[in-house]
């Protein structure tokens, strides 16, 4: 995967594409292809915190997450694109071999400090780390930028793409910061749909509920029953589906998240779900660097 670190998101038009293999009625937000690292959603998401920092003068960044984490990558990324140190707390003992997504991130400049399972769990800052975090001089981002922070970038880009001419919007919840930011941007009467990909999703609601101002707090509704055994479970049935999809539609997708999403998306399409004046739009959040974890030849694309 190339990467131009000067280059900055990559926004090819039009964002929106619509689906002639579903007689236009529904459309896709492209946004895995802004960028080819900070895919997606992170880069939105991202953006809030940066300008965070920005406004504070902070020079480092500290966040959290796995071996073939999106946010971690795409973290990496957008501080040197900021010129911010970023320290990554990163799940499990170190590897002899990294992920690719960790030499990437490596090769953004961060640096990675690696944490057992128990202390991951618990968010515990590492002793290396303690002086930076409380210097004063340092943003500490939730696991995948969960907070009020990642939704202004969301609702800023909704509103620059006039998502507001859709009645019913989908996507892919992991922390439901996304979502959140969608929420936050619709009109009353459009339906603001997740599909959250892990399986214990119980506090999820509650998470994203905090999110936003009490009127808004139900504004989405969570499908619960497409995470296909939690996250990053490799299950083949959900890999056929995708390449599936690919020949049916020319879209590729991320076996995380965005596969699960346009999986759960054909299943409500054939249930008659969605009334014949429904205009409907699937956001494409990206993370496809994550399928690197999967064995060649499992994908078609
Ligand atoms: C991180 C990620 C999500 C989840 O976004 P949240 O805002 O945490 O819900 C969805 N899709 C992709 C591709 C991601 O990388």
């Amino acid at each position: 995967m190339s990467f131009d670190i000067n280059s900055g998101p990559v926004i090819s038009t039009p964002l929106i594409t619509s689906l002639p293999a579903f007689e236009s009625r529904v459309s896709v937000l492209r946004l895995d292809t802004v960028h080819p690292v900070i895919s997606g959603n992170k880069w939105y998401k991202l953006s809030g915190y940066l300008h965070q920092a920005g406004q504070h003068q902070l020079n480092a960044v500290v966040t959290f997450g796995g071996a073939y984490s999106n946010h971690i990558v795409a973290t990496a990324a957008a501080c040197r694109q900021a010129g911010l140190l970023a320290h990554g707390i990163i799940r499990g003992e170190e590897p002899r071999l990294l992920s690719p997504t960790l030499q990437d991130a490596r090769s953004f400049g961060m640096e990675l400090h690696f944490c057992s399972r128990e202390d991951y769990r618990q968010k515990l800052i590492p002793e290396s780390l303690k002086a930076i975090t409380q210097s004063g001089s340092c943003l500490v981002i939730n696991e995948g930028g969960y907070g009020v922070e990642g939704t202004s970038g969301i609702s800023l880009l909704a509103k620059e793409l006039s998502l507001h001419r859709f009645s019913h919007i989908l996507c892919a919840v992991g922390t439901g910061t996304t979502l959140a930011g969608l929420v936050l941007s619709a009109p009353s009467e459009q339906q603001i749909i997740g599909v959250p990909v892990l399986k214990n999703a119980g506090s999820l609601e509650a998470a994203i509920k905090r999110l936003l101002p009490e009127k808004l707090q139900n504004g989405f509704t969570l499908l619960n029953q497409f995470h296909f055994g939690g996250y990053a479970r490799s299950i083949p049935e959900l890999f056929s589906f995708m390449n599936q999809w690919y020949r049916h539609t020319g879209i590729p997708s991320d076996f995380v998240y965005t596969g699960k999403m346009f999986y759960a998306f054909t299943q409500l399409w054939q249930q008659g779900f969605f009334p014949p004046d429904a205009r409907i739009l699937l956001v494409h959040t990206g993370g496809m660097q994550g399928n690197r974890s999967l064995s060649p030849g499992t994908l078609i694309f």
